[in-house]
């Protein structure tokens, strides 16, 4: 237990590109929760929106949710004291319909703010948390929430192993992508103007990387395959991206949109090539628990967590990863 006055730093989002840290009590748990103390949790791509764009911020706004930590007290009785965890991230209502089918991301009520990972200390539903394994380090647990994306992804895409497949946009849930469908048997090709991140790709498992601003990808993937890719994933959330990913899928082609879209796009060529597209917005509890085993036997993919930041340090970072101009996961470290 903590002690009742005891209070812990928080990052909080007052408005757009502004955090402030600021002491504040240490959260109780409600009926049902579980007190944890955070010992990382990553910058994701939907924090950089928030930040950017200053939506959900306000006087209570804690951004975070890719959160790795260990359990300091459950009163449910579920977890003992010290257990490392990681946070099955939709925050609900856990009443309606969707809650009650265990799928809060749905949920009707919830407004869309998290759990608060910036911080010290936070309080999660005990059902929301879960293990990870003592072979798998913190900066690799970080990666359960964009992996277990990656993960749920290929399984609904299923492509037949020794499919030739493309990912674009190699930011965190590109890269794995990439490690996912390497794993699934694919060839994959993987595209980013970004050199950086086309060498992680290259280690992580794609065999060709391309700059897809340089290159012709349906034409370059049709030299290795007439079809062209038979899945095609669109990870880098820009408007071209997502243009040029129904532009690069083969006849027949899955179309996985795992980047946040920002723009209308057109889609005669998914038409004309009778593609079909789908989209997810974020882990199941069982596809975590299959990205902790899978990163717990792919070490080459903590190549992806470029830098640990304080609370000080993380509105330079994220400017920084907004910009494009460095770093691919960023993990926030409240003892730093
Ligand atoms: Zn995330
Ligand atoms: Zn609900």
């Amino acid at each position: 237990m903590t002690h009742p006055d005891a209070t812990m730093r928080a990052l909080f989002l007052s408005a757009a590109r502004r955090l402030e840290v600021r002491q504040v009590p240490v959260p109780q748990p409600r009926p049902g929760e579980a007190l944890i103390r955070i010992r990382v949790c990553g910058i994701c791509g939907s924090d950089l929106s928030v930040f950017k764009t200053g939506a959900l911020a306000g006087p209570d706004t804690v951004l975070g949710h890719e959160i790795v930590a260990e359990v300091v007290d459950d009163p449910t009785g579920t977890w003992p004291a010290g257990a490392r965890v990681v946070v099955f991230p939709p925050r609900g209502c856990g009443e309606c319909y969707w809650c009650r089918r265990g799928e809060p991301r749905h949920c009707e009520r919830h407004d869309g703010r998290g759990w608060g990972g910036f911080a010290e200390y936070t309080a999660v539903p005990a059902r929301h948390l879960v293990a990870v394994p003592d072979t798998v380090g913190a900066d690799a647990a970080a990666l359960a929430d964009p992996l277990g994306v990656a993960l749920r992804a290929v399984r609904i895409a299923a492509p037949e192993p020794g499919a030739l497949v493309y990912v674009n946009g190699l930011g965190t849930i590109g890269l794995c992508s990439v490690s996912a469908l390497a794993a699934a048997g694919c060839v994959v090709m993987a595209g980013d103007p970004i050199e950086e991140r086309r060498d992680a790709a290259g280690h992580i498992g794609a065999t060709v990387t391309l700059d897809p601003t340089r290159e012709d990808v349906y034409d370059l993937a049709r030299e290795r395959h007439p079809a062209g890719p038979r899945v095609a994933f669109e990870c880098s959330g820009t408007p071209d991206g997502l243009q040029e990913i129904f532009d690069a899928g083969g006849p027949g082609a899955t179309i996985g949109i795992l980047g946040i879209p920002t723009m209308p796009v057109l889609l005669l060529r998914m038409t004309v090539r009778e593609q079909r597209a789908f989209s997810i917005a974020g882990p199941t509890i069982e596809s975590m628990t299959e990205a902790l085993e899978h990163v717990g036997s792919h070490p080459e993919l903590t190549r992806i967590v470029t830098g640990r930041v304080g609370f000080d340090e993380v509105a330079d970072a994220m400017a920084a990863l907004v910009g494009g101009r460095r770093g691919i996961k960023v993990l926030v470290d409240p003892v730093r």
